[in-house]
């Protein structure tokens, strides 16, 4: 059922469907007012504990509602946003909007589950994304074990010591952080130790084809091997179906997310949603 609703709830292409000359210059053309037109939302997509099938976790998805082609999803426009030099101004509104509507939850008398945002390459180098986050927690009296950034395994290889001085500030005030789309990058052994993340999140492609593809099955066990051995946990991205949570569960995965348990919804669709299974079992 969380399938169907997902279904009617993207109805923007997705980075498989290719995007038309027509519909690149659209956004080229529109990205640069997108934000004073405030066009941007997040949706949010819950993080689930595999043992409890409680929602323990959110993730904040950047979506854009473009005026002639509908939601669209980072897929369709970062890269764009990358070249004309957006990142900065939408990662700033982004971290603002996430603590602003915290704040508002909290204030409507709703239980904060911790909120993960995703943070790009250019953000991440920059000296001040810590000061960012933190001047945006306090100013919403957020407490930054309630936030905490995502950053793919890609982009934190590519410059090594400039991710450890933003990891260890980010550290220093208290925020979290999970490598994104783990198993695409090429990490290693010694830099996830010194970063020491606090989640390693499962690349959908592996979780696609478990328990059938053989590979998938290996690749998806080794990054859980090499969570537990760290002591870092292990999030499956993309579950979409019971049988790849019980393997999840019997390989001892600690967190899944995906459209089995919940698309990416609205503010408002995620309280309902939350209100609905609060007490249910999500298998
Ligand atoms: P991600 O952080 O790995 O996010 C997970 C993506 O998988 C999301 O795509 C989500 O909608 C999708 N997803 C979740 N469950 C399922 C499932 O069961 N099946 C399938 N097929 N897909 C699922 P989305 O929202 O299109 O975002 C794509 C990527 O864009 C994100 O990947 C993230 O890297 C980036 N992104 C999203 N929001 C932001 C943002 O605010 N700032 C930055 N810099 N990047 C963002
Ligand atoms: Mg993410
Ligand atoms: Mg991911
Ligand atoms: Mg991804």
């Amino acid at each position: 059922k969380a399938k169907e609703r997902g279904k009617n709830a993207f109805q923007f292409f997705t980075a498989d469907m290719n995007q038309s000359a027509h519909e690149t210059l659209k956004i080229e053309s529109q990205l640069l007012h997108a934000l004073e037109r405030k066009q941007f939302m997040l949706y949010y997509q819950p993080i689930i504990e595999v043992a409890s099938g409680r929602c323990v976790a959110l993730e904040a998805l950047l979506r854009w509602k473009h005026p002639e082609l509908g939601l669209l999803s980072p897929t369709n426009f970062m890269h764009v946003a990358e070249e004309r030099g957006l990142i900065m101004p939408i990662g700033n509104w982004v971290i603002a909007e996430a603590c602003r509507q915290m704040a508002d939850w909290r204030d409507k008398g709703r239980t904060l589950v911790p909120l993960a945002v995703n943070v790009s390459l250019v953000q991440f180098r920059m000296q001040q994304l810590a000061h960012t986050i933190h001047e945006a927690i306090l100013r919403h009296q957020i407490s930054p074990r309630q936030f905490s950034i995502e950053m793919t395994e890609s982009s934190l290889m590519q410059d090594v010591e400039a991710t450890i001085a933003t990891v260890e500030a980010l550290r220093g005030i208290g925020i979290s952080f999970a490598v994104d789309d783990f198993g695409t990058g090429y990490s290693s052994l010694a830099s996830l130790k010194r970063f020491k993340p606090n989640k390693l999140k499962i690349d959908r492609s592996f979780v696609r084809d478990i328990p059938r593809d053989v590979d998938d099955v290996q690749m998806t066990t080794a990054i859980l091997d090499l969570a537990r051995s760290l002591n870092i946990e292990a999030v499956a991205e993309g579950v979409e179906t019971p049988e790849q949570l019980e393997f999840l569960r019997r390989e001892g995965c600690a967190l899944a997310q995906g459209y089995h348990f919940s698309p990416p919804l609205p503010p408002d669709d995620l309280l309902a949603w939350l209100d609905k299974n609060a007490d249910l079992p999500v298998v």
